[in-house]
């Protein structure tokens, strides 16, 4: 094994509730990333976490290319490879794991939280990376968690919600007598999170913390006293663990919009009990700015159809979002799992004649696309470059994970992410 030199549940469609859309189920070939690409915005944002990878030189190498091969003085991810003997079982990987993570530690004295990501070939050969953690916390006296990333049967946001739900077991218990406290899941940049810290704030709501926190030793009690805001969709396991700690979950819409972010904060204010005035009067600044930045790109968008490959899990709120606020028309909208209950809040407010797919069978799928010709096709980078070569306009929708989307103040960002590459097919003169 070396090590890198780095640069740096669903619910199955039979058990849905009466729903008044065709739902289709797939289960053939997918088309997605694996849950290593979280890596690249988790380690952003848990500034003091490291990320070590046991994988193969395709782990490293998919990691560098979607981290756009940074450079860094002190990178904060990396892959321990496995090398052939590694997977042949001639090499004890547990014993030279141990030994990188000895020399990584004694070299960064800066890293307050190392998480081992588990991947196809780590999973493949049965290393057991919960107890390499353990003993490992033992010995170098810094916390050392787990979890997988692996591409087996899972879409690339997973990663995220993993790693969050590893970090939950981790939270301490509420104590007696704590006052109601908000959990607002989901790594957010720094920047949305102080915008929503100040409209909490302004709602009267204090007790408040993120998950994950800027910096790793900062994890929040969880009881029976905690309510949680998911702030992403696919975050389904990280739920279900705070809920078996005594959580409860807000059903709520996800705040992408000034609709979905009103929806969102609305979901808050009720269950702390705020008068309807004063919810409004501290929405409504933002809520109208958003609406202002959202009627530039409405021009372009209202009318043009839409057709969502499943990739990110964010296709569901982001469906409702552009037909709901800027007039676009969902033909299909594709999911790698329907989480019903997270997306109760959702789902009413999308017109009744998308069809949603959960999973994927990518050429049937194709074939869909391909007879439907709609204005803009969201889907992942390996189906990009074909469809815009048959004169599809596309986004990708990992871009949609990259950039900052949530809130009032990032609407208007979030509505030019879909009318850019419109606007580029009307300068470039190419129809649909
Ligand atoms: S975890 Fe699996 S799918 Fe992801 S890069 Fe490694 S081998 Fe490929």
């Amino acid at each position: 094994m070396t090590l890198t030199a780095v640069a740096k549940s669903a619910e199955s469609p039979c058990d849905a509730p009466q729903l008044p859309f065709e739902i289709i189920g797939e289960n053939g070939q997918r088309e997605v990333f694996c849950g290593l690409a979280g890596i690249v915005w988790l380690h952003r944002k848990i500034q003091d976490a490291f990320f070590l990878v046991v994988g193969s030189r395709t782990c490293a190498h998919f990691l560098q290319s979607a981290a756009g091969v940074m450079i860094f003085a002190e990178p904060r991810f990396a892959t321990a490879i496995l090398e052939e003997r590694d997977l042949a079982g001639l090499a004890d990987a547990h014993e030279q794991l141990e030994d990188i993570v000895g020399r990584l530690l004694g070299r960064r004295p800066d890293i307050r939280l190392l998480f081992l990501v588990g991947s196809c070939p780590s999973e493949v050969i049965g290393l057991d990376l919960s107890l390499a953690a353990q003993r490992m916390t033992a010995k170098h006296g810094v916390k050392v968690l787990n979890y997988s990333a692996s591409g087996l049967e899972t879409a690339f946001t997973q990663g995220e919600d993993r790693c969050l739900a590893a970090l939950v077991a981790e939270m301490p218990d509420e104590r007696p007598g704590a006052g109601p406290a908000l959990l607002v899941i989901g790594s957010l940049p720094d920047i949305v999170e102080d915008q929503f810290r100040r409209l909490f704030a302004e709602l009267g709501i204090s007790n408040l913390a993120f998950l994950p926190a800027r910096r790793s030793g900062d994890l929040p009690p969880v009881g029976r006293q905690t309510a949680v805001l998911l702030a992403q969709p696919f975050l389904a396991e990280t739920a279900r663990v705070l809920e078996a700690r005594g959580a409860t979950v807000l059903t709520a819409a996800f705040p992408f919009g000034a609709e979905g972010t009103t929806l969102w904060l609305k979901a808050a204010a009720d269950r702390w009990g705020v008068d309807e005035l004063t919810f409004r009067s501290v929405v409504a600044p933002g809520r109208e700015r958003a609406k202002r930045a959202l009627a530039g790109q409405r021009e372009l968008l209202e009318g043009k159809s839409i057709f969502f490959f499943p990739d990110s899990q964010l296709e569901i709120p982001l469906a409702r979002f552009v037909s709901q606020e800027l007039g676009m028309v969902p033909l299909e909208v594709g999911t790698p799992y329907l989480h019903l209950r997270h997306l109760a809040a959702e789902l009413p407010l999308l017109p009744v004649s998308a069809r949603l797919c959960e999973g994927q069978d990518v050429d049937r799928q194709l074939d869909r696309c391909r007879s439907a010709r709609p204005d803009l096709t969201v889907c992942g980078l390996g189906l990009a470059n074909p469809l815009e070569a048959e004169g599809l306009s596309t986004k990708w929708s990992i871009e949609l994970v990259f950039t900052p989307i949530h809130g009032f103040e990032q609407a208007g960002d979030l509505a030019a992410l879909f009318a850019r590459p419109l606007r580029r097919r009307d300068l470039l003169g190419i129809g649909p």
